[in-house]
């Protein structure tokens, strides 16, 4: 009994490919079932270990961790032995067309208004027509022979599906080079880690019906399926590897932090409000049947009002060495509490710095009512008291209060109309730098 998460090693991990990961992780953890990452490498050619290790790093930096982690270009003795199983069944056939012969019937079938189902020319091949090919040098590939009728089964997500196997290719298992590929390799993995739940997105809708007619052929049973729905991109286009600008890395190398993204995919497209939660609450919390079926938009706005969350927590030890790697080695811990609360992301606490370590272009409007607030500045060391008692004093003498007395000091002090709060900002600009922007020179 156990739940798998299994990636290709031919690219980074889209969000997408992230969220199938977590569900099914929350599910296994809320199951007390083990959580298997599963390689599926044995396209050699698109398949390499850079890609295999970045799928680890992701994995583990969104806070999942696994119980085994098997890599199917270690098992190929396996899919071989279930081959010769199905071939000793009777239900694979050898198969002799080019890609170019299929893609021509293919396209003459889509011409004449038909589903470009694969015609099963090579059943009605004879023996001698058989062996003719491979004399002239054509080597098998090899199909499952779908057995005619409607599949169905019982989706976590969807409820019931139904497929009728006659809208389908018989898929291919074996590549003429002795590949297997993903329809056999995944059915006999699925069998031998005993996974008994599968989730994952919803593009894998077709394939569910020839791997559920594989495990039976196989003698195993079939596992229960939930398809996600899948999530889009702003313009309704699904997310893919290829939109390499929703991979999980590029996400962390912006700022978003692995928590806001655990909690925003755990919750999109659910019929639960998107929140923020730690783990252990998501873990508590899931349930497959609140996934949606419909497609879901993968909102960064969204994501990034989780995120702010997140970093407006952050202590200065959390954020140490990322306030370093932005560019802040000197950041102090009362300079990162005072600006927290205005950073989405850690690193906008690079926009803030030099309002504290200067350099400023003051913004004054009226140089008389700076001198005023200047003259009463109270002496130094300064506090997060400060603020208080200047602009009390400032209102004493001058009367004013409210946006009329904060509004021209901030703007002077930090040239912004908004902002982290005076009272802690002052006294990390500090007496020189203040005096000189109330004065109106760049400090
Ligand atoms: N390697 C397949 C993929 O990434 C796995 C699909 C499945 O979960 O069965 O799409």
């Amino acid at each position: 009994m156990a739940l798998r998460f299994a990636p290709s090693p031919s690219g980074h991990l889209h969000v997408g490919n992230l969220r199938t990961a977590l569900v099914n992780w929350l599910c296994a953890r809320k199951e007390g079932k083990p959580f298997i990452l599963r390689l599926d490498d044995t396209d050699r050619e698109r398949s390499s270990e850079a890609f295999a290790d970045a799928i680890d790093e992701d994995l583990r930096w969104l806070g999942l961790d696994w119980d085994q982690r098997v890599r199917q270009s270690d098992r190929l003795a396996r899919y071989a032995k279930a081959f010769e199983t199905l071939k000793a069944l009777g239900r694979v056939y050898p198969c002799y067309e080019t890609p170019e012969e299929l893609s021509l019937r293919r396209r003459a079938l889509l011409t004449a208004g038909k589903p470009p189902v694969y015609d099963r020319a090579a059943l009605k091949l004879s023996a001698g027509e058989r062996a003719g090919l491979e004399a002239a040098g054509r080597q098998p590939y090899w199909r499952f022979q779908l057995e005619p009728g409607v599949v169905e089964w019982d989706d976590g997500i969807h409820g019931t599906i139904r497929i009728d196997v006659g809208t389908l290719s018989d898929p291919v298992l074996v590549r003429a080079d002795g590949a297997p590929l993903y329809t056999l390799s995944s059915t006999v993995d699925d069998i031998n880690l005993n996974i008994t739940r599968i989730i994952r997105g919803d593009d894998h809708v077709t394939n569910t019906a020839p791997q559920i007619q594989l495990f039976r052929a196989l003698g195993a049973g079939v596992p229960a399926f939930a398809h996600l729905g899948l999530l889009h991109g702003p313009g309704g286009e699904p997310l893919s590897k290829s939109l390499g600008s929703e991979s999980g890395r590029d996400l962390r190398a912006m700022g978003i932090e692995a928590q806001a993204l655990a909690s925003y995919l755990a919750t999109v497209g659910t019929s639960d409000p998107v929140r923020l939660a730690p783990m252990g609450e998501l873990t508590e919390a899931f349930d497959i049947g609140r996934h949606n079926a419909a497609p879901a938009t993968f909102d960064r706005v969204v994501l990034e009002g989780l995120n702010a969350q997140v970093v407006h927590a952050l202590s200065y030890n959390e954020v140490r060495a990322k306030l370093y790697v932005a560019g802040l080695p000197h950041a102090t811990e009362a300079f990162w509490l005072a600006v927290r609360a205005n950073c989405t992301k850690v690193r906008d606490a690079v926009e803030w710095w030099p309002v504290v370590a200067g350099p400023v272009d003051p913004l004054v409007d009226d140089a008389a009512f700076a001198a005023e607030a200047a003259a009463l500045l109270p002496p130094a060391p300064w506090s997060d008291t400060t603020w208080k008692a200047w602009s009390d004093a400032i209102t004493a003498k001058t009367g004013r209060k409210g946006k009329a007395l904060f509004q021209p000091l901030r703007r002077a002090l930090t040239a912004r109309d908004h902002g982290p709060e005076m009272r802690a900002l002052l006294p990390l600009i500090g007496p020189d730098r203040t005096r000189a922007r109330l004065a109106g020179t760049r400090a």
